[in-house]
């Protein structure tokens, strides 16, 4: 089998005033993605997303694309390597990775497909067929108070069937704690509770946050700072009760590392689409598991990116073994993005707070081409 052609779809859905949302530093106006289609001379297609600007991973992923001509898309850990070695000087973090995370994950889709499996299977086999999902959602609105809509955002998640929801702040000390309990509140006492600065603080803003919200059960304080200054996680952890959590910009199996070696965080949050792809993210879970690091995947994109999760969920040890064991999380966007699942065939669904891994050969998922047209950039 040889690869012929390799296609980088760029798509956008621009977002409208009272439709935009903020993070702790960005303004969200358009949903953009980068899909990665490798095409063979078998007639066997794969399909692998980027994390991050759809254009610039879109000319990373055609400048990279010589090089994947006529080889072997079952040689994936020497592609990997061979395109890792040929962009190092500029490259190792950022989107070259991103790009070739793309990349990866058509690979694996292409040889799952080959062999008739699901990638998880290629992997060596899934711990769980199902994961526990949290909705992601409670960025800063535009047609409401933070407070207000939050409150009410979070409820619908708990009335769809999540238990577990993760809300954005960074906003300021005074205004994260009020909308912090005003959440807990809505959602009661027993639902999972995770907060995300976007590192909009400081250590001392991050340390002071986390000691007042103490009492509000959080089931992790996600990017706090920086993410270069793993000196300030550190100090985040040390000052403050709350486990850090961290890692959807660290991309690479030694930025990943580096992080772990500096007792810089409890919860390890590698993307696929963004961490290298399938190839990297296992070494990644492995170095994790090794070092007792918690691995809850960060998951940002299309139902491509979420299937490629998906398996990567599946495939991350138990820890420890006992009799229940603890699933890691699913992290499912629930915000404002119109062709997000529509670009499946079969959408990505919850039950109940519960997300299937995909069982049918490769990343399990078929793309729906009408939807690559209408949302083309
Ligand atoms: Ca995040």
């Amino acid at each position: 089998m040889k690869i012929t052609n390799v296609t980088a779809h760029c798509l956008t859905q621009k977002l409208d005033g009272n439709n935009r949302f903020d993070s702790a530093f960005s303004t969200f106006t358009e949903r953009a993605a980068c899909l990665v289609e490798i095409e063979t001379d078998t007639g066997l297609i794969g399909w692998g997303e980027c994390l991050g600007p759809n254009k610039v991973n879109a000319a990373i992923v055609e400048a990279m694309t010589p090089a994947l001509i006529g080889r072997d898309p079952l040689d994936i850990e020497p592609i990997w390597f061979d395109l890792y070695s040929a962009w190092r000087d500029q490259g190792q973090r950022g989107v070259t990775m991103t790009a070739q995370s793309g990349i990866d994950i058509a690979l694996w889709d292409i040889a799952g497909k080959h062999f008739g499996v699901p990638v998880y299977r290629l992997l060596g086999g899934a711990h769980r067929t199902s994961v526990p999902a949290y909705a992601t959602g409670g960025f800063r609105p535009r047609d409401k108070d933070r407070l207000e809509r939050l409150v009410e955002e979070t409820a619908a998640y708990m009335a769809d069937g999540f238990t577990a929801t993760k809300i954005k702040i960074g906003f300021g000390v005074d205004e994260d704690e009020a909308v912090i309990r005003a959440v807990r509140d809505a959602i009661g006492d027993d639902a999972e509770l995770m907060i995300d600065a976007n590192h909009g603080y400081d250590a001392i803003e991050a340390i002071e946050l986390g000691r007042r919200i103490a009492d509000c059960r959080i089931g992790w304080f996600e990017e706090p700072v920086v993410p270069e200054q793993l000196n300030a996680y550190r100090r985040v952890r040390e000052g403050q009760p709350i486990p850090v959590a961290g890692g959807e910009t660290w991309h690479g199996r030694l930025a990943h590392r580096q992080a772990i070696e500096a007792d810089a965080i409890d919860i390890l949050q590698p993307d696929v689409a963004g961490c290298g792809g399938i190839t990297e993210m296992r070494k990644i879970i492995a170095h994790a598991e090794t070092s007792g690091i918690r691995v809850v995947p960060h998951v940002w994109g299309t139902g491509v990116n979420v299937a490629a999760s998906l398996h990567m969920l599946a495939t991350i040890p138990p820890q420890p073994g006992r009799h229940s064991s603890r699933d890691p999380w699913l992290e499912f966007d629930q915000t404002p993005h119109a062709y997000r699942m529509a670009v499946l065939q079969d959408p990505i669904t919850q039950t109940a707070g519960r997300v299937a891994v995909p069982d049918k050969p490769g990343l399990g998922v078929e793309i729906d081409r009408h939807v690559l047209e209408e949302f083309r950039a």
